[in-house]
């Protein structure tokens, strides 16, 4: 009997596990540039104990296991690089509880996160992390992810407050809590977000939620230049506006969303701000701080949004920014940076990422999430040709290079995966040997996501 049919008695329902070849196909890629590779055999787990028992089933038989939650991650984070067992958490995405006056919600971890938000609205609550896809909490947490409101709000890591982990050895454990403040001991929860599954199955998130503020405006204005939008950006927030989204996009990305989202943008290098509060005399005070703030760089086109639905149309654009420039360049593979840097040198960072492109003479579009320092080079990539693979991986290294000499890191919110393990042990130093204690002692088989998220050369 092969071990696929030892697992079929272990999920026992025909229906959640899978070994044919569109479902597999399906969990053999996300959305990088990295060449798919196959899992031999695809599981629906719809509990914790099942998750146990098929890690012990896979621990036995020295089996690789994957996580995957809606396969949106950027660096082939799901990609199963020695086949084995694919973990869909599709069907597990309930809403455990839901505990309005303590602003915490328990949830499964394939629930992704507009599907978690329009659950929330009838309580007047929200959950900030935005990634531009609608990824699911439980990969958003394994990826720290971050998106357009982390400005404000915080990454995932500040979002999860605790979590239940089944272990490569399939004990089921619980890190963290539902209370705003803990100082107990080490923060295993902390840990395990942004482990992209290679420390262990998250099999539930009790996360943190916000109320909606009464009142938000957007608005916008554009620039000569990425490093303009760069110095205004960074002054506003320096002079003590509370920006909750401020965003750069520049003329190729504007020019990508107008042609596939129907948006009329002036095509130039444009800032979006969202600014909220309950008092609508803050978000005034807020918009006249940053509106001259813009003149003060040259920036131009200053438009206010108080009307929801046209606030909605804005950042439904920014979030399928992405998307739109691959659509544009033809449908090529998304090759995308992720460097952050501190405030300071942001400015200097977006003019070095334009010269780079322009240099490496390779069509690309500079966005990013600059009022936190991060920000993205996204290249319509076509695999097939070496020369265009290579100018990329250049353009990377490059601006990888230049963030860590000014002070940044090669990922702000998209990880590791497979596509950056290379500069992970040279941004770690020797604090890299300790991340594989840690493998090693959470998972000395290395069954969990292998060939991820860990630096290279020190296995
Ligand atoms: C158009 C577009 C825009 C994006 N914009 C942003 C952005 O603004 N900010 C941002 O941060 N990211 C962004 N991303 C990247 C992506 O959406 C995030 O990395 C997201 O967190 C991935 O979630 P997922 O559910 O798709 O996870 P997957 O891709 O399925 O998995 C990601 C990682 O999480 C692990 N994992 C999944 N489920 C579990 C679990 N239950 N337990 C343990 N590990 C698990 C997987 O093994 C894998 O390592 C964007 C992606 C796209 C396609």
């Amino acid at each position: 009997m092969s071990w696929i049919d030892e697992l079929k008695r272990v999920i026992d329902d025909a229906d959640r596990i899978s070994t044919g070849s569109s479902v597999c196909d399906l969990h053999a890629q996300d959305f990088s540039y990295h060449p798919p590779h196959r899992p031999d055999v695809v599981v629906f787990p719809i509990n914790k104990d099942e998750v146990s028992s098929i890690m012990r089933f896979a621990l036995d038989r020295g089996i690789s296991v994957v996580a995957y939650g809606q396969g949106t991650g950027v660096e082939g984070h799901i990609i199963p690089l020695q086949g084995g067992i694919t973990m869909d958490f599709a069907q597990m995405s309930r809403i455990v509880a839901i505990r309005p006056n303590d602003f915490v919600v328990q949830v499964e971890p394939g629930i992704t996160r507009t599907a978690l938000n329009r659950v929330l609205g009838p309580y007047g609550l929200f959950f900030p992390v935005d990634p531009g896809a609608d990824a699911s909490l439980g990969g958003m947490a394994a990826t720290n992810a971050a998106g357009t409101e982390a400005l404000r709000y915080g990454a995932m890591r500040q979002q999860v407050l605790g979590l239940e982990v089944v272990l490569a050895d399939g004990r089921v454990i619980r890190v963290g809590g539902a209370t705003m403040k803990s100082s107990a001991g080490y923060q295993l929860a902390g840990l395990f977000v942004g482990s992209e599954g290679t420390l262990g199955i998250f099999t539930e998130l009790t996360l943190k939620v916000y109320a909606i503020p009464q009142y938000t405006a957007a608005a916008r204005a554009t620039f000569a230049d990425v490093e303009s939008a760069g110095q205004a950006a960074t002054s506003i927030i320096a002079q003590g506006a509370t920006v909750t989204r401020l965003e750069l996009m520049d003329e190729e990305t504007i020019r990508a969303v107008n042609q596939v989202e129907g948006t009329n943008f002036p095509v130039r290098v444009t800032l979006f701000f969202e600014f909220a509060s309950n008092h609508r005399s803050a978000v005034v005070d807020d918009l006249t701080l940053s509106a001259e703030g813009v003149t003060e760089y040259g920036g131009k086109d200053w438009t206010v949004e108080w009307d929801s639905d046209a606030r909605r149309q804005l950042w439904h654009a920014r979030h399928r920014a992405a998307l739109a420039i691959l659509t544009a360049s033809g449908g090529k593979r998304p090759f995308t940076t992720d460097t952050a840097v501190p405030l300071s040198e942001l400015a200097g960072a977006l003019r070095h990422a334009r010269e780079t492109l322009n240099a490496q003479e390779i069509p690309g579009a500079v966005l990013g999430h600059v009022g936190d320092g991060n920000y993205h080079v996204v290249i319509g990539l076509d695999p097939e040709r070496p020369e265009h693979m290579q100018k990329a991986h250049a353009v990377n290294d490059a601006i990888v290079r230049y963030a860590w000499a000014h002070g940044g890191t090669c990922t702000g919110e998209h990880g590791i995966g497979m596509g950056k393990t290379r500069y992970l042990g040279e941004e770690r130093g020797a604090a890299g040997a300790v991340l594989w204690q840690i493998k090693n002692a959470l998972d000395p088989d290395h069954i969990l996501n292998p060939g991820k998220t860990l630096p290279i050369q020190e296995e």
